[in-house]
C-alpha cells in the first residue's frame, strides 16, 4: 500500500500493520520526514527502501490533501516496538555516552532484548563499523546519524546483512537515553512535537524554516495545480 507525494514513495499502513509488515521483511525503513522531502537527492534513496513511514505531521497533513487518509507514525515510537518485536538489535549513533546510556536504558526495559553491537555515531572508518555490525549479525538495526548520513549507511549496510531490518531514527537515542525529552503527550497529539522541540532548542529553527511552509506550497502546487501550468 503506498502513496505517492512531491514524487516519494509512502506506505500507508498504520501504525499496528506496519509493525506486522516489517516483522515479515528485511531491509531498509525510512521515517520520512518535510526536512527529507526537501531535499532531491534524497527521492531515489527513499524509493529504493523496503518501507516508507510518514513520521512527521507535515507528511500526514500532505498526504492528507493529497487526498490519502494516513496517519503519521512517529518513527520514535515505531522503532521502540520493533525492539520489542525482535530480540537482536544493534544501536549505532549518537554520542558515546548517549549510545551507551540509551542501550542500558533498552535492556532495562525489555529483558529479552539482546543488544548485539553498540557504537557511537562520531566514527570515520565505515569499513570497521560494517565489519563488526556483519559479524554481530543482528535481527534489528536501529541507526541515528541523523539525515541523511543514516539512510546512506544503511544502503551500504543492508548488502552485507540482507536478513537484517534497519532503520534511521535521527534523535531517538537522545530520547532514551533520558538526555532529551520528547514533547508532552498532549503537544504530540495535537501533531505539534515540532513546535514544542523549536521552542526548548529555538537554533532547530533554521532548520523548520523555510523547509516546512514551502514544502505544504509544494504539496498545494501538486494537488491543485494541473503539470505544466
Ligand atoms: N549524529 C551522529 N553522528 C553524526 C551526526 C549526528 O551520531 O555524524 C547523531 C546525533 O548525536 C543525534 C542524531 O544523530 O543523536 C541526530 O539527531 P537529530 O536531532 O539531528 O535528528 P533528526 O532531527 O534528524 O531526527
Amino acid at each position: 500500500m503506498r502513496a505517492e507525494l512531491l514524487g516519494f514513495k509512502i506506505d500507508t499502513y498504520d501504525f499496528e500493520s506496519a509493525v506486522e509488515y516489517a516483522k515479515n521483511i528485511s531491509g531498509q525503513v525510512v521515517t520520512i520526514n518535510p526536512e527529507m522531502m526537501s531535499n532531491p537527492d534524497m527521492k531515489e534513496i527513499v524509493n529504493s527502501a523496503e518501507l516508507v513511514i510518514p513520521d512527521g505531521i507535515g507528511v500526514e497533513i500532505g498526504l492528507r490533501i493529497s487526498g490519502h487518509n494516513v496517519k503519521r507514525i512517529p518513527g520514535i515510537q515505531f522503532a521502540h516496538r520493533m525492539l520489542q518485536e525482535c530480540k537482536s538489535a544493534a544501536l549505532i549513533g549518537a554520542k558515546l555516552e548517549v549510545n551507551t546510556l540509551a542501550c542500558e536504558n533498552l535492556k532495562k526495559e525489555f529483558e529479552d532484548l539482546n543488544i548485539v553491537y553498540a557504537q557511537d555515531g562520531y566514527f570515520k572508518d565505515d569499513e570497521r563499523v560494517l565489519e563488526e555490525l556483519k559479524q554481530s549479525n543482528p535481527r534489528l538495526v536501529l541507526c541515528a546519524l541523523g539525515s541523511p548520513k543514516q539512510e546512506l549507511f544503511i544502503i551500504e549496510a543492508k548488502k552485507l546483512l540482507p536478513e537484517a531490518l534497519f532503520i534511521g531514527v535521527g534523535g531517538s537515542f537522545d530520547v532514551w537515553s533520558g538526555q532529551v525529552e520528547r514533547a508532552p503527550e498532549i503537544w504530540q497529539k495535537l501533531g505539534l512535537e515540532w513546535l514544542y522541540r523549536t521552542i526548548k532548542e529555538p537554533q532547530r529553527f533554521k532548520r523548520i524554516f523555510p523547509t516546512l511552509p514551502l514544502f505544504m506550497l509544494r504539496v498545494l502546487r501538486e494537488r491543485f495545480i494541473p503539470k505544466g501550468v
